[in-house]
């Protein structure tokens, strides 16, 4: 049987380097491609290419060198982070995505990939569908017409149609998979670029058995969270399917984020005072319809969300307790990474 070879970029950040160990356990030849090293352990890839892919040439290198077989890309790398991030820094953001993801196609196309994924978002959706707590889930094709989350929403939109001009114009096999808040053990969980799951388990954490957790809004907003090796399984089923069109992966169970902290306090053994303050809040409300999911894979996540929280509080709350030197979660990288380099 000929090796089976992928490339994953943004293999240094959460999702990318959980799809790295999947892929190797798989029995895939892993090339990881990120700016940095994962920063919580070392990645599981055979090879790992520090590459800037803002720039065409670092995205031919990325796919460079990789021999015959049929190769798959799997696109996590982007600028990206929480609400306060995301709603900051527009201008970076669609910068840095709308560089990354146009050179990364081309290069693709240029080196004749087999298939490649794109990982998009559930912030494609559009605003006027996202106005109460209690929202109708999202169907895939509730993404037109379009009023998708400002900046990064909208590049991870553009991002989509290039995909499917790819596919139409050059043949090239694209998949996108719109994530839905996806959490869980080895992602940021601090220093800005952490989203809600993290944030909350450090929060709780970091409070004393009866002490405050200060939470951004009323706590009414609500959304549907994914955990991490669902999305893993998805995005594997998703690239090995024949489906082109977008589809969501992420789950359809909403919970309002004071009932994230309650399940997070419970899973802690804590009694937590919530105390709701002014803060960067995103849409109202916001979960998946899994529909389209179901009959295309015959599969949707379902790990429950206390099994999940469970795993990522443990995480969170040990690197706390050891005062890990990324406490701030913005390390330099895991730096014992004893793997190829180019630069
Ligand atoms: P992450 O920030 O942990 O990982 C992204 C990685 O991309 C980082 O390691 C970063 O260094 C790398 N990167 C950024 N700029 C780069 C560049 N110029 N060249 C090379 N690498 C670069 O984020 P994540 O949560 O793992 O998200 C992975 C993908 O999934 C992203 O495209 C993100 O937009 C998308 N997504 C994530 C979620 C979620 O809930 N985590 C939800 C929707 C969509």
């Amino acid at each position: 049987m000929t090796e089976r070879r992928a490339i994953v970029t943004g293999a240094g950040g959460f999702i990318g380097h959980h799809l790295v160990r999947r892929l190797k356990a798989d029995g895939f030849w892993v090339r990881g491609v990120d700016l940095k090293y994962p920063e919580f352990e070392a990645s599981a890839a055979d090879e790992f290419f520090l590459l800037d892919l803002r720039r065409s040439a670092q995205c031919a290198e990325a796919l460079a060198r990789i021999g015959e077989a049929d190769i798959a890309v799997y696109h996590l790398a982007a600028n990206t982070g929480g609400i306060a991030f995301i709603e900051r820094h527009k201008a970076l953001i669609t910068h840095d995505n709308v560089l990354i993801d146009t050179h990364l196609l081309e290069a693709a196309r240029k080196a004749g990939v087999a298939r490649f994924l794109f990982a998009s978002s559930a912030c494609v959706y559009p605003a006027y569908l996202q106005q109460d707590a209690n929202v109708a889930p999202l169907r895939e094709g509730d993404a037109y017409p379009a009023d998708p989350e400002d900046g990064y929403g909208w590049e991870k939109l553009f991002a989509e149609r290039e995909c499917r001009h790819y596919w139409e114009d050059y043949g090239l096999e694209t998949r996108v998979a719109r994530f839905h808040n996806v959490y869980g053990p080895l992602g940021a969980y601090a220093g800005g670029r952490e989203k809600s799951p993290a944030a909350m388990c450090r929060k709780v954490a970091q409070a004393a058995d009866g002490g405050e957790v200060e939470i951004w809004g009323d706590g009414a907003q609500t959304r549907s969270y994914c955990y991490v090796d669902d999305c893993v399984e998805g995005i594997r089923r998703l690239m090995d399917s024949e489906h082109r069109t977008p589809l969501n992966i992420g789950q359809e169970r909403l919970v309002s984020i004071d009932e994230l902290v309650d399940i997070v306090a419970h899973v802690a053994g804590k009694r937590v005072v919530k105390r709701h303050i002014p803060g960067a809040l995103g849409v109202r409300g916001r979960t998946s319809d899994n529909s389209r999911l179901r009959a295309v894979l015959g599969w949707e996540p379902l790990t429950p969300l206390e099994e999940g929280l469970r795993h990522t509080y443990r995480w969170v709350a040990d690197r706390i307790a050891t005062g890990s030197r990324d406490a701030a979660g913005i390390s330099g990288g895991h730096r014992d990474q004893p793997l190829a380099v180019t630069r």
